[in-house]
């Protein structure tokens, strides 16, 4: 049986991927500090005899008894307001927690695929994004703590891989979403299904047309697989290459709940990247894949979920 270490595996796509690494019949340790997961994402597993938990932070040494064929490392804060609130342990984790994994996927001897993302490209003067392009980032803005974090962890991911033979894998991922996700992260599927449940106005930042390309969980799942199966070790562009603006997207938002609601506008967020959308040819050509679900199904099912969230979490503030 093969044995995989998924890291933050309490949040949105740490969880979703223990259920497909359990249903493919792997033998799942997740790991996670909690800082913003949730146990209720992986609660149903703690049952399962192929699945334990570590409650443990991975900018801490990291040990696992036994072996390991796999390293999934999806830890770090993801959602603009969490990483803001929390940019010292968002560097961290990204620094010195990447830094850590490669240790253990060195002594171990396993193939290690890491969470990037999109914000690499940071506001990107080349559009839709290719793999080869080497972005705009602010290093000193508010977001720099994330993007800057994510471009050290795909440097220290290549030189273990061209210095110390370690095998690995690098996915930018692009806006995805679905069931799980926080209602009150921040990101704007759960902000405006929040509003639009709780009866308050949809915020628009900027005027709205800023756009964002949005995929899918289990197609976002599917990509991640098949990455970590493939033998090819540059960063792979996963997303859904759909893009809309923003603030076609609210429209859609309130037809899709019936809110009697309207928008209104609030100011961009410094850096807010004005396009983004991915280019997928790499991963059409290496890995076969492309998305299968259109936004219409995914928001029906991710709608369906929120819906189904109790009034208190509905209601709940963060701090
Ligand atoms: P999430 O916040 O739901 O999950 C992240 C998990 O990591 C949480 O459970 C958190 O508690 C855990 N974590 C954070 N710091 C940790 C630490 N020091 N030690 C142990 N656990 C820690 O976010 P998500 O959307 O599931 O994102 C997962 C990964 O995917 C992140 O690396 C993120 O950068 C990347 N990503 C996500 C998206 C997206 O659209 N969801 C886009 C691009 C990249
Ligand atoms: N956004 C918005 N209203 C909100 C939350 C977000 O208009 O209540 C905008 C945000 O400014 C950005 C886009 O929606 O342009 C996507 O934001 P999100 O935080 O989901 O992801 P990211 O900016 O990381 O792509």
């Amino acid at each position: 049986m093969k044995r995989i270490l998924i890291t933050g595996a309490a949040g949105f796509l740490g969880s979703h991927l223990c259920d497909r690494f359990i249903s493919e019949g792997y033998y799942v340790i997740g790991m996670d500090n909690l800082i913003t997961g949730d146990l209720k994402n992986i609660q149903h597993l703690f049952s399962h005899k192929d699945f334990e938990f570590y409650h443990h932070d991975i900018t801490k040494f990291v040990h696992i008894p036994g072996p390991l064929d796999y390293i999934l490392h999806f830890a770090s804060p993801a959602s603009p307001i969490d990483y803001l609130k929390i940019p010292i342990q968002t560097l961290k984790v990204g620094s010195l927690g990447t830094h850590n994994l490669l240790g253990l996927a060195r002594v171990k001897k396993s193939r290690i695929l890491i969470a990037s993302t999109s914000e690499v490209y940071g506001d990107p003067l080349v559009h839709p994004q290719t793999e080869d392009y080497y972005g705009n980032v602010n290093t000193i803005g508010p977001r720099g703590v994330y993007d800057e974090a994510k471009r050290f962890q795909e440097s220290i991911t290549m030189a273990y891989h061209t210095f110390h033979n370690v095998e690995t894998r690098i996915v930018r991922i692009f806006n995805t979403y679905g069931p799980r996700m926080r209602l009150n992260d921040g990101r704007v599927i759960p902000a405006f299904i929040g509003q639009a449940l709780r009866g308050e106005d949809l915020t628009i930042f900027g005027d709205g047309m800023q756009t964002r390309s949005f995929c899918y969980v289990d197609d976002q799942v599917e990509g991640i697989f098949r990455l970590l199966q493939s033998d090819y070790a540059l960063p792979v562009n996963i997303g859904n290459p759909d893009e809309i603006t923003i603030k076609d997207f609210a429209e859609e938002i309130i037809r899709l709940t019936g809110t009697k609601q309207k928008v209104v506008y609030h100011p961009l967020p410094v850096n807010d990247p004005l396009q983004r959308q991915p280019d997928i040819s790499r991963a059409k050509a290496i890995l076969g894949w492309e998305p299968k679900v259109d936004r219409a199904a995914g928001m029906k099912i991710t709608y369906d979920y929120f819906k189904s969230l109790s009034s208190e979490e509905l209601l709940k503030e963060e701090h």
